[in-house]
Order: C-alpha cells, then structure tokens, then sequence
C-alpha cells in the first residue's frame, strides 16, 4: 500500500537519518551500532544497550557495516517490513539490506557491456533481478514518489472541472467576438 510503509513504521524515518559508528555520547570506545525503535534518538554502543537506565526494555535494532555500508539483517527487519524487493547482500554468512542508497551519481547500467538491472529509485546497479531497490531508503522513496504524482493528479482533474465549469454564455459570447479562447486559470 502506497505510504504505508512511513505511517505504520514511525521509526523507519529516523533510522534512516541516523548516523552509526560514530563515537557514543557515553563517550565508550564501543561502536554504535544500535538504534531503538521505541526512543527514536542517535545511535548507541553495546554499554548502553545493557545500560539499566537507557533501553531495557525498548526495542532496539542493531546494525552492521559491509562495504563502508551501513544495513541490517534481513533475518531481523523482514518481521517488520517486507524487505524482499531490496537487493540483499551477503555479510559474515548472514544477509543484509543496506539501510542508505549509495550515492546519486551512480547511473552506470551497463558493466563490460552487460546491462544490469538498475534501482528504481537512485539507479544503483542491482546483482539480485528480483530486486527492485538498492536499499531501504529508496524503497520508501519510491512510496513518497509515488503519493506526490496521485496527490499531482488530483489536482489535475480538480482544474479540468473547474474549466467545465465555465458559464457556456459568456463562452459563447467571446466566440462570436473572435476572441482567442483562453482559460482564465493560466
Ligand atoms: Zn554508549
Ligand atoms: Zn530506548
Ligand atoms: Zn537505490
């Protein structure tokens, strides 16, 4: 469902601005590597996962880095979101979806000559054809797309009926004297 995704997971937007393995603000020299989906904040080291007071209890999401890539495990995010058009990737033997696109110059669809499926969204080559984003972010991208070019569309039809609406006299009238028709609205 379009926008779905955005509105039922409230925390999704949040990680996916959130910037992991910087230094934790417990100031540990663990990385940080966590996310809680109840506290929505910045990301946090193993020392404040276990942390009596931060977020027992909350559930968390922990990340890992692949390729200098930031995702989680498929195995652990498919329970909340269906992840199965994004491109998987293999980390450690376990799989991974990438939580960020790579970056916006990446159009290159052709490798040696070989096409290669492409992500919808940000055109980031693909390994996996059944896979139609290159990351969670594009996935929801895609849903906001989407909701902009309906919301566009009915805007559309709402001018094409007040266009109808016109008085047919004075419509009549201007025909007669030869004047260019021209809608008022442009
Ligand atoms: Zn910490
Ligand atoms: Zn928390
Ligand atoms: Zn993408």
């Amino acid at each position: 469902m379009v926008g779905d995704l955005l509105s039922k997971l409230p925390w999704l937007k949040p990680l996916l601005r959130t910037k992991f393995y910087s230094s934790c603000e417990c100031n540990s020299a663990k990385p940080c590597s966590f996310f809680c989906r109840d506290c929505m904040g910045s990301a946090f080291c193993e020392d404040c996962l276990y942390h009596p007071h931060k977020h027992v209890g909350h559930q968390s999401l922990r990340v890992y880095k692949s390729s200098s890539r930031v995702g989680l495990r498929v195995k652990s995010i498919r329970k909340l979101m269906d992840v199965s058009d994004i491109q998987p990737y293999t980390c450690n033997s376990s799989k991974l979806v990438y939580l960020n696109r790579k970056g916006r110059n990446d159009h290159v669809n052709r490798i040696n000559g070989r096409k290669v499926d492409k992500c919808e969204v940000c055109g980031h080559e693909l390994q996996c054809y059944s896979s139609k984003f290159c990351s969670i972010e594009c996935k929801v991208q895609s849903e906001i797309e989407v909701e902009e070019t309906e919301k566009e569309e009915v805007g559309i039809s709402i001018s094409i009926t007040r266009l109808l609406q016109v008085d047919p006299n004075s419509f009549r009238k201007r025909m007669r004297k030869g004047t260019p028709l021209r809608s008022p609205f442009f």
